[in-house]
């Protein structure tokens, strides 16, 4: 059962912050899931186990937005085949992918 207190959701996707590895990284993550654009392929949560998982509808949710390290969290979004995982630099204002 995929815990869900730690997840918010939005009408257009699951969106969490992620504020760094044992508070010593500055990086202030925004990850975003379009649950409409989801498949399930669930190459997310292959990559960052404790990040993303897939709930019981196979739609990809954020379980802990703290669970990786932010260059894993990318990568797993890198790996999304149609590409439904947007993250954000929210300190940068930068979008990091895609
Ligand atoms: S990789 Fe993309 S399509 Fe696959 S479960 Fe994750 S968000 Fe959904």
């Amino acid at each position: 059962m995929v815990p869900r207190q730690t997840v918010r959701h939005s009408t257009d996707g699951t969106e969490s912050r992620h504020a760094g590895e044992g508070g010593t990284s500055t990086v202030t993550l925004r990850i975003i899931v379009d649950r409409l654009r989801c498949i399930g392929a669930g190459n997310c949560a292959d990559t960052a186990s404790a990040v993303f998982q897939l709930d019981e509808t196979d739609v990809s949710v954020i379980v802990n937005p703290h669970g990786a390290a932010p260059d894993l969290i990318i990568a797993a979004a890198e790996s999304c085949p149609v590409d439904a995982i947007k993250v954000i630099d929210d300190q940068a204002g930068q979008q990091l992918y895609p």
